[in-house]
């Protein structure tokens, strides 16, 4: 199997294995494989995020909770 090199840059290509007999940009792959870890890392930090805020929000909850119970 010859590396064909991609129109646009240049480069060799990847063989697409979802179909037969066709070429993938390694250039373009990459782009999309690294938008694909950003994506992931971003919802790895919203996720934490929300987790704290949770934490918090529950926190308060119980000291109000607290609070109308010695109030009364
Ligand atoms: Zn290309």
């Amino acid at each position: 199997m010859t590396a064909r090199r991609c129109k646009c840059h240049g480069q060799p290509m990847y063989p697409n294995k979802h179909s037969n007999g066709g070429w993938r940009c390694r250039v373009k792959v990459r782009v999309r494989q690294n938008a694909r870890h950003h994506e992931h890392d971003w919802l790895v930090r919203r996720k934490r995020d929300l987790a704290a805020q949770r934490a918090n929000i529950l926190s308060r909850i119980a000291e109000l909770e607290q609070e109308a119970v010695t109030s009364c």
